[in-house]
């Protein structure tokens, strides 16, 4: 939507029809052993005036804004006096706007002090999209997450006594074939504790250059197939006790889409499940093929 952007530029798939500036550049953590969305830049904040100046020329260009997204990875690391003046901002050049929102990781949301999400929150900020992609430690260990599942509940209480809806990425496959059982467990344990609003399951696809790329071919990790996968994200929704919260598989890595409503939709998602599982060759086949 914005022309002029430090790419590359990622967004989460509910935010496709939003207006997204970058607040900040890159991620201050970059070092997941999965993840090489930002290795190619070093993270800075921006001033607010210039984002500010990024906002009014949008202005200029869109007469309707739905909502607004402020890239890059964690905006939330930035200070958070000038995180909420552009954020105010934002809300008042764009009053249509439904919802501002951010990436926010636990490493970061962590230092943030009550008042200071509470001045987010009053600002505008509505919702925070946080990376939780496993709730076993010693997978975060592995994955160099830089955090335990004890700071992620710990992050996701600071959000929501703020007043900020919570939505947490969950990494299916990410415990490989070695590990899929726990990671099911352990994750659906950290998300009955973190009770956020949204939970969003992705599908690990290994990327070149990364560090579990270089596992991968060391042999120390095993790709999980669709079938483990699909086994891991049934014993993950039969431990989930996240009552209201909306399950999205919005993304396209995943094998098949399963979307509803916790507590009360589990049936119909594990059903979901099944059929994927009993139609293995028609479901989970190559990766390219997954769909949305
Ligand atoms: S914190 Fe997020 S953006 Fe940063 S390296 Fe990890 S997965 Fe990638």
């Amino acid at each position: 939507m914005f022309p002029e952007y430090d790419e590359p530029l990622f967004r989460p798939p509910c935010e496709a029809g939003s207006l997204i500036i970058q607040a900040t550049l890159g991620c201050p953590h970059n070092a997941c052993t999965f993840c090489a969305m930002y290795k190619t830049k070093r993270f800075r904040a921006r001033e607010p005036e210039e984002v500010k100046a990024d906002l009014r020329r949008a202005r200029l260009m869109y007469s309707h804004v739905p909502s607004v997204f402020l890239a890059d990875g964690n905006t939330v690391a930035m200070n958070s006096d000038k995180l909420a003046d552009i954020i105010s901002y934002a809300r008042r050049l764009f009053p249509e706007a439904e919802r501002i929102s951010s990436y926010g990781g636990a490493r970061f949301l962590k230092g943030k002090s009550p008042q200071a999400l509470r001045k987010l929150r009053e600002a505008g900020l509505d919702i925070i999209y946080l990376g939780l992609e496993s709730g076993d430690d010693e997978i975060l260990r592995r994955v160099n997450k830089g955090v335990t599942s004890e700071d992620m509940v710990e992050a996701a209480r600071r959000v929501k006594e703020a007043g900020i809806r919570l939505s947490v990425y969950v990494l299916l496959g990410l415990g490989g074939m070695e590990r899929w059982e726990q990671h099911a467990l352990n994750t659906a344990h950290t998300l009955n504790r973190m009770q956020p609003h949204f939970i969003r399951p992705r599908t690990l696809y290994p990327v070149p250059g990364t560090g579990l790329w270089e596992e991968i071919r060391r042999g120390e990790f095993t790709e999980a197939d669709g079938v483990t996968v699909m086994r891991e994200l049934r014993l993950l929704l039969e431990n989930l006790d996240v009552d209201g919260a909306f399950f999205l598989s919005d993304h396209i890595s995943n094998y098949v889409p399963v979307h509803g409503r916790l507590n009360r939709d589990r049936e119909k998602m594990l059903a979901t499940v099944d059929m994927a599982l009993s139609r293995p060759e028609e479901f989970l086949g190559p990766r390219y093929l997954t769909h949305l």
